[in-house]
């Protein structure tokens, strides 16, 4: 059985659309994941045998090998939006999980790269909820 996944990039100049399974979804606080996204962790979802097809804006889509290290992103070039990437060799792909639409039902694995924490991201959970802007 296989699932399909679509997703786009913020602007809406790329699209693309997965075809199969994901194996492992991790947030990963790693130093470098917390400047690329800017946020406390990247969300990615990874599979070894899941297809990826762009079905728009391919010639927009940019990517950015950090020199000396494993790291690399796909971005949108217009909107900066993160995209799906194929590492090691074309073996891996990497999917950022905020890049899809629609529902993701596999929940993430585990937080990796937990001892390069940002000092503010302790007990989030606690933090106060609001619908939409703070009043
Ligand atoms: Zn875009
Ligand atoms: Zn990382």
């Amino acid at each position: 059985m296989s699932n399909q996944y679509s997703g786009s990039c913020l602007c809406g100049e790329v699209r693309f659309e997965i075809e199969g399974e994901f194996e492992r979804f991790y947030l990963c606080h790693c130093e470098y994941c917390r400047k690329d996204t800017g946020s406390a962790h990247a969300a990615n979802l990874f599979s070894s045998t899941a297809a990826l097809k762009w079905l728009s804006g391919a010639d927009k889509v940019r990517q950015f090998n950090l020199p000396a290290t494993r790291h690399s992103k796909c971005f949108c070039g217009a909107c900066g939006s993160a995209l799906p990437i194929m590492q090691m060799n074309g073996e891996l792909l990497v999917v950022p999980a905020g890049s899809l639409n629609g529902e993701v039902l596999i929940r993430p694995n585990a937080h990796i790269f937990a001892s390069s924490r940002a000092s503010w991201d302790v007990s989030l959970e606690k933090v106060p909820t609001v619908d939409g802007f703070p009043s």
